[in-house]
This record gives structure tokens, sequence and C-alpha cells, in this order.
């Protein structure tokens, strides 16, 4: 009987333990709930009128199958999103992740000729130009904490992006760019591009219905 009892105990203790190992924290976003640790780049601010920091150290990358690469710490509620709209029937694919400054350039060096070959001036050309393409130094895709998301096969953009619209906040992310505020972001409307921010500001941001700028100056009046 002491026996039995003993072996019931160790097989409660087994249970618990394997209960307690598949519930710990393993995602980016549980990482967050230190913010000291993480929230400089969490909640890092990249903007025209806010360039990547001098000597802001990138950080490290894992490369999607896609091709493209992103913070490795913003992967695994990436993979969860993605796991989640697949199993709805959504099929999303990272068009583009992190950037070089080599390559941000060159995308706004491309956009400038378009404009350029469109008969647009110099001057003109490039200001349209930096209506659609962030300044190189001043794109989230530099920091590798952004994914611009496009329908893969067997979905439409407008089926990708409603789905993310709706529940990408509840992986960490949020559409950076919305309609109703590119007087703000000084972005046009983006539904592809998804800033990662993590899920409890991701929450607060989407229930709120401010852009990052406006959170943000909320968050810190005086900043
Ligand atoms: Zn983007």
């Amino acid at each position: 009987m002491l026996r039995k009892r003993g072996l019931a105990l160790v097989l409660a203790l087994m249970l618990a333990l394997g209960w307690a190992l598949a519930e710990e924290p393993s995602t980016a976003a549980d990482a967050a709930a230190s913010p000291e640790a993480t929230e400089e780049w969490l909640l890092m601010l990249v903007n025209r009128d806010h360039p990547i920091p001098d000597g802001y150290e990138v950080g490290e990358l894992v490369q999607l199958r896609g091709g493209q690469s992103v913070d490795r710490r913003i992967y695994p509620d990436l993979q969860a999103m993605f796991d989640a709209a697949r199993a709805e029937g959504v099929y999303p694919i990272v068009g583009s992740g992190f950037r070089t400054r080599e390559k941000q350039q060159s995308l706004m060096d491309q956009k400038i000729a378009d404009y350029r070959a469109e008969g647009y001036g110099e001057a003109e050309a490039v200001e349209l130009a930096e209506a659609w393409v962030a300044v190189p130094g001043t794109s989230e895709h530099e920091v590798g904490i952004c994914a611009d998301i496009n329908a893969d096969s067997g979905s439409t953009s407008d089926e990708v992006y409603s789905w993310l619209a709706e529940n990408a906040w509840q992986y960490g992310f949020i559409l950076r760019y919305p309609e109703d505020k590119t007087d703000i972001t000084g972005t046009i409307y983006e539904p592809w591009h998804y800033r990662y921010v993590g899920r409890e500001a991701a929450a607060e941001i989407y229930a709120s219905g401010l852009c990052l700028e406006e959170y943000l100056a909320q968050r810190s009046p005086s900043a």
C-alpha cells in the first residue's frame, strides 16, 4: 500500500513537472515580461524623425524558409501567428524581413529611378519615393523586427491582410502604418507591414486604435 502510494506520488510529481515544462515560457513575448532587458528594442521607435541610433547592433538573425531573415527574438511569435493563420486556411508569407542599409538604399534608388522614368524631376521623384520607401537609416526593416507579410499561393492579399488586421496583435504584431494615421506615421497605408512590439503592447495598441507614435507619446508624454 505504501509502495503504491509512493508510486502514485512519483507519477503525480512527474505529471506536475511535465506540465510545468510544457508551460515554460518559450516565446519572445514571454521574455518581454522583464521589460528592462527587452523594452529598448521591443518598443524602439524608428521613423523619419527617429533614425536607428548610431552603433545600434542588430540582434541575431534567423533565416526563414522563404529566404528572408528576422531578428531571432520575434521568430517564435511570427511562427505561431503563421501557424494560426494556416490553421484557418489563410496562407501568409514573409515577403521582406531584415534588410541591410545597402538593400534599403537600393530600394530607394530604384523607386526614385522609377519616378524619374515617369517624367518627374529629381526633387519630385525623391519626395514621391520617400512616401513609399523609408529613407535608409529610418526603416524598421534595417532592425529586423518587422515583416512585410504577403499572400502565399492559396490565399489572396485581401484574405491575408484582413486576417492579420484582426489577429496579429494576439502574437505581438501591430499594423504599423494604418490607413487613418498616415499624417502621423509619415508613411502610406501598408496593410502588409507588421511590426513586432510584444504581446502586451500589441494588445494595448490594437484596443486603443493608436499608432505606435501615439502610443509611445502617451506612455511617456515628456519624451
Ligand atoms: Zn515593410
